[in-house]
């Protein structure tokens, strides 16, 4: 709910379908792979599309595939919060930035949140966009991750241990990020205008390119990545828990 107004701010997810995946080891793109029968893309497709917050969705596919991705998922299964499909790039910011445009081709940078999801975690939830609907409220931009469980140690070239960060302030990054419209239309506006980019997540362009403070939100441990073979079986398991009405 908007402070001033009362009102939700309209919310506009642009998922990112455009990767190849290569780490899979996989013919078929990863976003297409089945868990229970349906494509990776499909779950995070319908839970925007139950979605009490998300009220319009920007799909990215890959090259050459908006008609069939139009085809497959958003006409077969009639999502009809898909408004546009447009085409990714080569690197995960440019299909982000492709996304981003297509919000400024609507002329909405202003008055709404935008939600980046990567297609590659089907098990998102409406508890963990409301949590990042809230939390960008208050604080402009915020990315969905969760605590570490692990140790991390950051390490040099040769392999050898430099630093290990205290636990307590390491956190996993996950998707959705979550910010004002005009923030990270503007970060990457910024950040595209540069020679050398350097950016695996959303957060860092709003980070390194305004210098505003990134909220963390609460995920979940179940909201993973499909990036290699074993994952998937990992979500056959958290597909029944998470989609038992399908
Ligand atoms: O490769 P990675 O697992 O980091 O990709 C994360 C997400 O970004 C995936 O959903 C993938 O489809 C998307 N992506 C994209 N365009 C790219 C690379 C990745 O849309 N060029």
């Amino acid at each position: 709910m908007d402070r001033e107004t009362g009102k939700k701010k309209r919310c506009t997810a642009i998922l990112l379908a455009a990767g190849r995946g290569t780490r899979m080891g996989s013919r078929i793109q990863k976003q297409y792979l089945r868990i229970q029968d349906r494509p990776v893309l499909f779950y995070s497709l319908y839970t925007f599309e139950k979605s009490e917050v998300i009220d319009d969705v920007i799909l990215v596919a890959g090259e050459g595939q908006t008609e069939y991705v139009r085809g497959e998922f958003v006409e077969r299964y009639h999502f009809t919060k898909v408004t546009r499909i447009v085409e990714g790039g080569a690197e995960r910011y440019h299909s982000v930035w492709e996304g981003l445009k297509a919000v400024q081709a609507e002329g909405g940078t202003q008055e709404r949140y935008i939600f980046i999801h990567d297609s590659a975690r089907p098990f998102l939830t409406e508890e963990i966009i409301r949590r990042a609907y809230s939390d960008v409220e208050v604080h402009h931009a915020c990315v969905v991750g969760v605590p570490s469980k692990d140790t991390v140690k950051l390490v040099d070239e040769e392999s050898f241990s430099r630093e290990t960060p205290d636990r307590r302030f390491v956190w996993v990054i996950q998707t959705p990020q979550v910010f004002d419209a005009a923030i990270i239309t503007g970060a990457y506006a910024k950040m595209m205008s540069r020679d050398v980019i350097q950016a695996t997540d959303d957060a860092m362009a709003v980070e390194n390119e305004l210098h505003i403070p990134v909220h963390m939100t609460e995920g979940s441990y179940e909201n993973i990545k499909i990036t290699t073979p074993e994952d998937l079986d990992i979500a056959e398991v958290f597909v029944k828990r998470c989609f038992p009405e399908l």
